[in-house]
């Protein structure tokens, strides 16, 4: 299927787990590609390559979304090289857990840094060409943790739960110039990020949670933001779409 094709989408954190899924999702249905990374140079540019064998314009980035100044140098690039930007997964994200108690500034402030203020900085990046070319979409990912929290994730959670709010917000500021904002809040997904997730003792009791009994894979992400991206969701901006096999019920 061929419904991104002409369109310049950005990614960031396409260098591994659901953002290169996602990046190979939109390749497969024609889009070009900007995908962004922090420290995996050697697989940033093997997922380069993959995109690349799949006959569209693809390139990756180094470029801490945390940052302003590398966000705005970064969407100045990709508008100079690809002409537009029509789509913006903002992706990028970490986690470090640890109970209030014992969380220092510092987790707190990289985890809010890290996965709030990149939404913001992006989205502020690319919502001009967007405006200029009176179409786009943008998509942010929060979390299931950002809607229900979890014990040990307050930074997390709260900096998934800003995504939300962000969201909307944007959704209301530019809907009349027929850009579109939605999150996409994932469950467990097997990436690096939940890897002790499976390993550990509480394996059994996170699947038992999940009416479908399993945990989801990115490929499964990456169907929903293709959806998102697409005009296949013409009509749909502002929401919030649960990708986690039933756990939010
Ligand atoms: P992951 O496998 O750990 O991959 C994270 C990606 O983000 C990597 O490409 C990493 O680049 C990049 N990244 C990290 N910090 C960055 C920064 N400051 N600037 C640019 N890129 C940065 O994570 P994932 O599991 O795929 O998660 C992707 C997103 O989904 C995150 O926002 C996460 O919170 C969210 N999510 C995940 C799950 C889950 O179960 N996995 C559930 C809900 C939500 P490097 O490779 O260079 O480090």
């Amino acid at each position: 299927m061929d419904l991104l094709k002409g369109k310049v989408a950005i990614i960031t954190g396409g260098s591994r787990g659901i953002g290169e899924a996602i990046a190979k999702k939109f390749a497969a249905n024609g889009a070009d590609i900007a995908f962004t990374y922090l420290s995996s140079e050697e697989k940033a540019k093997a997922v380069e390559d993959e995109l690349k064998a799949l006959g569209v314009r693809a390139k990756a980035y180094k470029s801490n979304a945390a940052l302003m100044a590398d966000t705005e140098a970064l969407v100045a690039d990709v508008v100079k090289e690809f002409g537009t930007v029509d789509i913006c997964v903002n992706n990028a994200g970490i986690s470090k857990d640890n109970l209030l108690l014992r969380m220092g500034e510092d987790q707190w402030s990289q985890v809010i840094e890290t996965n709030l203020n990149s939404v913001y900085n992006m989205t502020k990046q690319v919502i001009r060409p967007m405006m200029k070319a009176r179409t786009g979409s943008i998509i942010n990912m929060s979390s299931i943790i950002g809607i229900r929290g979890n014990a040990g994730q307050s930074s997390y959670a709260a900096s998934k739960a800003g995504i939300i709010g962000f969201t909307k917000s944007i959704a209301a500021e530019v809907g009349s110039r027929n850009i579109r904002c939605n999150a996409i809040a994932p469950g467990f997904i097997e990436t690096d990020m939940t890897q002790y997730l499976k390993e550990g003792d509480a394996a059994q009791s996170y699947l038992s949670r999940i009416p479908l009994g399993r945990f989801g894979s990115p490929e499964e992400v990456s169907n929903v933001a293709m959806f998102l991206a697409s005009d296949m969701s013409s009509y749909i901006t502002g929401q919030v779409i649960c990708t986690c096999g039933g756990l939010n019920m």
